[in-house]
């Protein structure tokens, strides 16, 4: 498979159409839904097919299956494969359609919600970001599925964070004396603000921050 997109613009991870400027960004859930109406599976191997190219596919599958079949356990094994990269290509193309999934990088391939890795395949980025959330989640970070309403510093890095904060903050108060009591207490207010911004720059999803995270190498994993 080429890249007709590399000469610029961004090319559709579904059908290969390029696009230049935004139009893949609204291409894209259009592409998904017909491709996902227009998606049936080969009665022997379980693959989807395009409805129009079913009867040519089945053809030749037919005589394939049967010639392998002859292995039983090896033909198992390869149709529980196309089974689940069947799958897998259904469970994106219905993300795609329901807007969940349709971060692309300047080509348009996929880029991981969770890490940001970029160049991800139609069929790689839902298997990609599912083992990419089960890493942060065993990290102890907050997973990007549960970002809504996490901020009450449950997780051992808040915890770790409030903890390493309090030292700093006695720290300051007491190098900076009676006398300048007051000076501390606002720059304990201001490492505080600092605090939440760099939360939020390394584990909110908004564009912003993910635009700040992949722009800044201090935020790369
Ligand atoms: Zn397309
Ligand atoms: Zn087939
Ligand atoms: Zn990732």
């Amino acid at each position: 498979m080429g890249w007709p997109g590399s000469k610029g613009g961004q090319c559709c991870p579904i059908c290969s159409q390029s696009f230049l400027g935004t139009s893949l960004k609204y291409h894209i859930k259009t592409c998904a839904r017909q491709a996902l109406a227009n998606l049936t599976n080969c009665q022997f191997c379980g693959r989807p097919v395009r409805k129009e190219d079913q009867v040519e596919h089945s053809l030749r599958c037919k005589t394939r299956c049967r010639k392998e079949s002859k292995e039983p356990g090896a033909l198992a094994e390869t149709l529980k494969g196309y089974q689940e990269k069947a799958n897998a290509l259904r469970v994106a193309l219905s993300k795609i359609e329901s807007g969940e999934l349709g971060s692309l990088d300047a080509r348009g391939c996929f880029v991981c919600g969770v890490c940001g890795q970029q160049g991800l395949g139609l069929a790689q980025i839902v298997g990609h970001e599912e083992v990419c959330r089960q890493r942060l989640s065993q990290e102890g970070r907050v997973p990007v599925a549960d970002k809504e309403g996490q901020d009450g510093g449950e997780d051992p890095f808040s915890v770790q964070l409030a903890e390493e904060m309090a030292a700093l903050r006695q720290d300051i108060l007491s190098s900076c004396g009676e006398a300048a009591a007051d000076a501390g207490e606002k720059l304990v207010l201001c490492l505080d603000r600092l605090r939440d911004i760099v939360r939020n720059a390394c584990f909110r999803e908004e564009k912003k921050y993910r635009r700040l995270r992949l722009s800044n190498e201090t935020f790369a994993e």
